[in-house]
Formats: structure tokens, C-alpha cells, sequence
């Protein structure tokens, strides 16, 4: 059985971050991944202003094979059920528009860890002093020791499952899907990432271009047909912004989102020597935007096993002390008050609805408040909203709730 200082459990943004940092200091770290590398991940790929600020400060230059066509992205376009579109530039100008499969794999490279694909984790025994992680490599079991584990992986989280089984039960799962589409006629700009506030559509509703193609998505919930949901948001873009689509390919796509933690101030962190980070912990901004937080909160996590061996205390003392920045710059993003008032987005919000005429600013308001509060089949929309609105403005959020 070979034993390493760490077990990094994904290969993806969250785990090239806290493989940066253990390598940097030295640890010998392991990167599992289920699947084989480079490996397919579903995901708009739009990064934002500070995520794209990490990859260039960790680990250089991105390469052009690294990003999709459009390479870049301007910002974000909200649209209304009133017709209104508030188009919103991210701060610093434009930001990659990365290729999963390849930014992620060329992040964990660029760490220094090594990396054992094709090796899924199985399920783990945490012994105070060390933890055994068991795992298959291409079917067959395999064992590892090490002194502490990080679960990287992501929303349906393997890891969080070995630490608390029913977890998965408690919090409110959403799915989102894809298509593909050759283009006719598209007047939305392709330099912006589209989405729409239309309780009509669906709680989740996005497009894009991708290479050559454009990307009509949408959220729905257990027990809701994908095609038929997605042919309403096909027939609205096409009867409301004139946008014109071929069928789709067969090369349609989903998964299961944990999409509402950061929402409620629910993270999950793990215990003993077990941390868990980035998407898995429950780190997803407003929209969706996942990558940045999966890269500043995997960084945490590694910092986090540093400073514990450093200064001999508990690695989960260390982690949930400095993970507290991360917490509050992601819940932020969806308090009301933080919205209104101050700047939590890296895209200009309130200098979006500024420039809009007071007429449309008061559709935009309107239409908002409908989507969050009275849509009934956003459920826990007014418990959210509500949670939403009772935290801090400024100051601490309660770790009573992390597990
Ligand atoms: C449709 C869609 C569009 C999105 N668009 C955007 C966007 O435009 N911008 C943005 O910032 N975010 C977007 N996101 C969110 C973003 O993709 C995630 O938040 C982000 O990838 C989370 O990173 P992570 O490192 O925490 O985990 P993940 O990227 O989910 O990676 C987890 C890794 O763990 C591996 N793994 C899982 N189980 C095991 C196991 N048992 N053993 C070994 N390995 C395992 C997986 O294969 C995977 O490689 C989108 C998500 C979806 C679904």
C-alpha cells in the first residue's frame, strides 16, 4: 500500500488549486480521477474575473487549445419576461472561455501532483493519525495511506457520501441539461452568456455559442421531461429574439446540480482528517458560476493542511477558520440587500439597471421579485429568500450550520 501526506479525490479546478498548494510546500500528493484524462466535464465554461485572475498568478499563460471558440466572454445578459435584456460587463474587461477538458487537465499538470486517472474512490476509514482511502483502478481495488484526504468531487460528492451517507437526502437536488445546435440566425451577441429570469422557462434557463454552435440549456427537477422543457425555451428564443436553430445533435448532456448551499449558508467541510472543498462543499455562485470558488476554496484547502502540520493543530480548526473569506464572498453573492446595495458580482449590476430608463428599471424589479418569490415551482424559493434576507449585511456568517 503506498503511503502519501495527501489524497486529493477529482481532477478538476478545486483540486489543481489544493495540489498547487501541497506540492508548493513540499507534500506528496495524490490526484484520483474516475475517469480517464482529459476528461469530458459539462460546463458553460465561462470563468470569471477572479478565477481567471488565479489560473494567470498559478499556473501561467493559458494555452489557446485550453479555451472554446468564442475564446472569450464580455459578461452576462439577463432577459426578462417584460423583454427587457440588461447586458452586464464583467469588471477588467473579458475573460476566458475555457475548455474543460482541457483547462482542467492542463491546471492539474501545471500543479506538480501526481496523478492516477481511470482510479475511482471508493470509500475511505479515518484512523486519527491516518486515513485509508480504498479505491478501483480500471476495476481492479487499490489502497492508499495518508495522512489527509481532500474530496474535490465535485456536486454528487463520493466523499461526502463515505462521511455522512444521508446527507445527500437533505438538501434540494436539481438537474440541468443541454443542447446542441447548428445556427441560422442568432441575434444574441455571442460575446455574452445568455440567461433568463422566466419563471415560464424554467428555474434555470441559459444559451451561448460554443464552436460554431449554440448551447440552449435548461434546469428541471425530478420527475419534468428534459426534451419538452427544452423545446419551450427552443420556441420562445425563436418566436421572442428571433433566433433561428437547426434540431438538435444527438450529443445532448446532464447531471445532477447541489445547486442552493451557498444559497443557505449549508456548506460541507468534512471531519477528522477529511476536508471537502469546491462544488462538493457547496461553493457555487449566483447563475451557476462554479469555477472560481472551486479554485480559491481548493487553494484554502490545501493552505489549510499546510498550516496544520506547520503549527500542529487540527487541519479542521485550520480549514474552517480560513474558509470563512470563501463563505463570505460566495453567500454575498446571493443576498438581496448585497446585491442592491453594493457589489458582490464581478458583472456591474447595479450600473446595468442604472442605464436603463426607470420605466424598464421598474419591469426589471418587478420581474425579478416574480421570478424569486412567487414562483411556485422554485418551492423553496420564499425559504430561501427569506434565509436570504435575515443574514449579516456585513460581518461573519454562522458556522453552526457547516457540517
Ligand atoms: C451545465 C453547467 C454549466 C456550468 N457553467 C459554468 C460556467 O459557465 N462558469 C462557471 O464558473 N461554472 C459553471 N458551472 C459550474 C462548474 O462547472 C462547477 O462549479 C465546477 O466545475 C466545480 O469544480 P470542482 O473542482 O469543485 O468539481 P468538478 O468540476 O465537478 O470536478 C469533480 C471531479 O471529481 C471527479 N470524481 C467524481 N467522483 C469521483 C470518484 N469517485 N473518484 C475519483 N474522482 C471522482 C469527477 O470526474 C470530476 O473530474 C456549470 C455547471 C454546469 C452543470
Amino acid at each position: 500500500m503506498r503511503t502519501i501526506d495527501v489524497i486529493i479525490v477529482g481532477a478538476s479546478l478545486a483540486a489543481a488549486a489544493a495540489a498547487k498548494r501541497l506540492a508548493d510546500a513540499g507534500l506528496e500528493t495524490i490526484v484520483l480521477e474516475r475517469q480517464a484524462l482529459p476528461r469530458h466535464k459539462i460546463c458553460s465554461g465561462i470563468l470569471s474575473p477572479r478565477g481567471h485572475r488565479f489560473l494567470l498568478e498559478n499556473f501561467g499563460p493559458l494555452p489557446r487549445e485550453v479555451l472554446h471558440d468564442p475564446v472569450s466572454c464580455k459578461g452576462v445578459t439577463f432577459h426578462f419576461p417584460s423583454m427587457v435584456s440588461m447586458p452586464m460587463d464583467f469588471f477588467g474587461g473579458t475573460t476566458p472561455h475555457l475548455h474543460r477538458k482541457f483547462s482542467d487537465h492542463w491546471a492539474i499538470k501545471q500543479s506538480g501532483a501526481e496523478v492516477h486517472d481511470q482510479t475511482s474512490f471508493v470509500g475511505l476509514e479515518d484512523h486519527g493519525d491516518h486515513v485509508i482511502v480504498q479505491a478501483r483502478k480500471q476495476g481492479e481495488p487499490i489502497e492508499y495511506r495518508a495522512r489527509y484526504v481532500i474530496g474535490a468531487d465535485g456536486p454528487s460528492s463520493p466523499v461526502i457520501r463515505a462521511l455522512y451517507p444521508d446527507y445527500p437526502k437533505t438538501i434540494p437536488w436539481f438537474f440541468v441539461g443541454q443542447k446542441f445546435h447548428e445556427i441560422i440566425e442568432c441575434p444574441l451577441d455571442e460575446q455574452y452568456f445568455h440567461f433568463w429570469f422566466h419563471p415560464g422557462l424554467g428555474h434555470y434557463t441559459w444559451s451561448h455559442a460554443r464552436d460554431g454552435r449554440q448551447i440552449v440549456g435548461v434546469g428541471f427537477k425530478t420527475g419534468d421531461n428534459f426534451a419538452k422543457k427544452h423545446a419551450v425555451v427552443q420556441q420562445y428564443l425563436h418566436d421572442k429574439h428571433g433566433v433561428k436553430l437547426q434540431p438538435a445533435g444527438d450529443d445532448h448532456e446532464g447531471c445532477a446540480e447541489n445547486f442552493g448551499p451557498s444559497l443557505i449558508n449549508r456548506y460541507v467541510f468534512g471531519k477528522g482528517n477529511v476536508l471537502v472543498t469546491g462544488q462538493a462543499a457547496g461553493f457555487l455562485n449566483m447563475i451557476g458560476e462554479g469555477m472560481s470558488c472551486a479554485l480559491h476554496s481548493g487553494a484554502i484547502s490545501g493552505e489549510a493542511i499546510v498550516e496544520a502540520r506547520l503549527r500542529n493543530r487540527p487541519v479542521q480548526e485550520m480549514y474552517r477558520k480560513m474558509i470563512a473569506s470563501e463563505v463570505r464572498r460566495t453567500s454575498d453573492q446571493w443576498n438581496p440587500l448585497k446585491i442592491a446595495f453594493d457589489k458582490p458580482h464581478e458583472a456591474d449590476f447595479p450600473a446595468a439597471l442604472g442605464a436603463l430608463g426607470w420605466r424598464d428599471r421598474a419591469r426589471v424589479m418587478k420581474d425579478i421579485w416574480n421570478f424569486v418569490v412567487l414562483y411556485k415551482e422554485f418551492k423553496w424559493g420564499r425559504q430561501i429568500f427569506r434565509a436570504a434576507m435575515q443574514r449579516p449585511l456585513i460581518g461573519g456568517y454562522s458556522m453552526r450550520k457547516w457540517l
